[in-house]
């Protein structure tokens, strides 16, 4: 018997491939429907092996056509949604504004009126920790009480969505989580993001372009002690809350460009890779750092990460290795 009906928005990207990869796994009797407009950022090659799966549909669907969202839940009656589909870069949001409103904002807001008509279960809202912006070195992590001060378009757009969900909850009782989680790097990560980027600059003998002087710092997490984080949350965390996903590995730019040189020298790659980094000219408006405090979630649910982050590097490089090949 079917137990759950879940629509996971935004499953052809980096993490909502992940996530429905894990769903369709480990929850058989789960009913998933994975939904994306396919832009550029999204891949389905990821997601080949669900064609085997009797338990896994696909909608190719844009949350911003209000209309088709709508009829959609009006004929498959979704339980419960976790909602990660998003434009997600930065240097985007700078360049085109407006697409991260309509996506990121509008977008939430269809699928929020749908569920509020269609669905009796959870809608789970993916969110990053850059709602809360930037700290300098010495200030204290991020926590769920922080307030909200987004520095970029994009983050503005996540905040906004995130007050959307919380509104929803209080007005109209919806049953919501929200998680607001750090930098993730992984396999099937689009190469504009930083790490592939590097990797992909490094195999190909080409520049590292490193915003201002490097020195920014971010907070990674292996992809897939997120979506071990998003699992426990969509089942476990109470209705209403808001749960940070973090994990204490907070690395500068340059170091991180550093650790992956070192890999490549590692394996004998390349002879001489610090002489490719190129400073260029810092993103406007680029956050100092990130730090997130995740004691909530490891108290509550009991969730830390698994994956040494040098081990999900060295995971992470020889994913891409073997990806650029073709
Ligand atoms: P991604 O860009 O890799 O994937 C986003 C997916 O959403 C893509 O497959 C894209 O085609 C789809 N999409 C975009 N616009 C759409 C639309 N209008 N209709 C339907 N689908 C659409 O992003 P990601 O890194 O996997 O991030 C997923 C979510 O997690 C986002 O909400 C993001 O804000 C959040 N998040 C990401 C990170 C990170 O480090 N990557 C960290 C914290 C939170």
């Amino acid at each position: 018997m079917t137990e759950k009906k879940i629509l996971i928005t935004g499953d052809s990207g980096f993490i909502g491939s992940h996530l429905v990869l894990l769903f369709t796994s480990k929850y058989p009797n789960y009913e998933i429907h994975g939904l994306d407009n396919l832009t550029y950022a999204s891949n389905r090659d990821h997601l080949k092996s669900l064609a085997t799966k009797s338990n896994y549909q696909f909608h190719k669907m844009d949350i911003c056509n209000r209309e088709a969202i709508i009829n959609l839940f009006r004929f498959h009656k979704f339980t419960d949604v976790i909602h990660l589909a998003a434009e997600s870069h930065v240097d985007n949001s700078i360049e085109d504004p407006v697409l991260f409103m309509q996506t990121n904002i509008l977008g939430t807001l269809n699928l929020l009126d749908a569920f509020r008509q269609y669905s009796s279960g959870r809608f789970h809202h993916i969110s990053t920790d850059e709602v809360y912006g930037d700290l300098s070195l010495d200030e204290p992590m991020f926590d769920e009480n922080t307030a909200y001060n987004p520095s970029s378009p994009y983050s503005a757009s996540k905040a906004s969505s995130d007050h959307l969900v919380r509104a929803y909850h209080r007005t109209y009782g919806l049953n919501i989580v929200v998680t607001n989680c750090s930098n993730n790097y992984g396999p099937h990560q689009h190469l504009e993001k930083f790490i592939p980027t590097i990797i992909h600059c490094l195999s190909n003998d080409k520049h590292i372009p490193i915003y201002g002087n490097g020195r920014n710092v971010r907070d990674w997490l292996y992809v897939e002690d997120h979506v071990c984080a998003l699992d426990l949350v969509f089942h476990n965390g109470k209705n209403g809350e808001t749960y940070n996903v973090g994990s204490n590995n907070e690395l500068s730019n340059i170091n991180l460009v550093y650790k992956i040189c070192d890999i490549f020298l590692d394996k004998d790659l390349i002879k001489s890779p610090h002489s490719l980094i190129q400073f260029v000219p810092d993103r406007l408006g680029h956050d100092r750092r990130y730090a997130i405090d995740y004691s909530k979630l490891s108290t509550d649910l009991n969730w830390s990460p698994r994956v040494d982050f040098d081990q999900g590097l060295l995971i992470t490089v020889d994913w891409y290795l073997d990806y650029l090949k073709g």
